[in-house]
């Protein structure tokens, strides 16, 4: 079992000199250089079966609430854009597809789409929101404040984004591919055309453990509507019957600091749930 978060703190972080806690320091950036990240497969000169010229009208208006993800699946044929088709793909040929994606209208104004991260065979798979702005510059998923921290949070758990064996790096991909314009919220349309890249990429690195970081990344996995706080506290079965846990999203953390201590046992949760089936195959 793995120990709460009080035990844990003063057991690993303190050996670590990892603090990311509310009345501690600010968050330490691991030692790796970026330059020893790894992305993804590189893309190669394989044809792209999923994109088609798309000179079409734009999707029809997103509206102002929030509405489920499967309602816009169920309208997604109605959006008259080539529909992203990520079965069977190998990782050469998803990357190639995502960076050539025009399946929503997040592709108009990205610099470029970002794919995501790490080890092919990760044991753990960590997915955020959607790039940001210095994400779109840099072609990797969490830089910058939010990736700092989530590298602290990934420390504490003896994990890193940095070149490592499956059971340390982890693989850090976004629910959508493509920067929303002024980082605003994916729509549910988007987070629909986007969803077949992130079940391919979780058929591929057949991860012991997904982790949900914020509201849209748990319901590009889950589908659910739940608010996120009650998606907290237990293990889901998420697509493909890989185990899901759902926690804050670093950004919410730096602005909302005392909260960092129910993310460490959300993480806790997840290290169980690893440690648990570590005996057992990937799902
Ligand atoms: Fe394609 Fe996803 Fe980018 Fe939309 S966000 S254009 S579905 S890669």
């Amino acid at each position: 079992m793995t120990p709460r978060w009080d035990e844990r703190q003063r057991a690993m972080l303190g050996a670590l000199g990892v603090n990311w806690w509310p009345a501690g320091a600010p968050a330490a950036r691991p030692t790796a250089p970026r330059a020893a990240r790894v992305a993804a497969p590189e893309t190669a000169s394989i044809p792209i079966p999923v994109v088609a010229p798309a000179p079409v009208p734009r999707a029809t208006p997103a509206p102002a609430a929030l509405r489920p993800v499967a309602a816009a699946l169920a309208e997604a044929p109605q959006l008259q854009r080539p529909v992203a088709q990520a079965e069977g793909l190998d990782w050469p040929e998803l990357n190639a597809a995502i960076h050539a994606c025009r399946a929503c209208g997040l592709c108009e104004q990205r610099r470029q789409a970002v794919p995501g991260v790490g080890h092919g065979q990760a044991q753990w798979l960590i997915v955020g929101e959607g790039p940001g702005e210095q994400e779109d510059l840099q072609g990797e998923p969490f830089v910058g404040a939010s990736g700092q921290l989530l590298d602290a949070m990934l420390a504490a758990l003896k994990l890193t984004r940095a070149v490592a064996d499956p059971e340390r790096q982890v693989f850090i991909a976004n629910a959508v591919k493509c920067r929303p314009p002024g980082n605003r919220n994916p729509e549910p349309e988007e987070i629909a055309a986007c969803r077949p890249f992130l079940l391919r990429q979780i058929e591929l690195v057949r991860p012991r453990m997904v982790l949900a970081l914020g509201r849209i990344a748990a319901r590009a996995l889950l589908s659910s509507e739940a608010p996120l706080g009650q998606l907290r506290g237990r293990v889901h079965q998420g697509p493909g019957g890989v185990p899901v846990v759902v926690s804050y999203h670093p950004a919410y953390l730096l602005r909302n600091p005392l909260e960092k201590a129910r993310a460490w046992d959300d993480l806790c949760l997840a290290a169980d749930g690893v440690e648990a089936h570590g005996a057992e195959p990937a799902p």
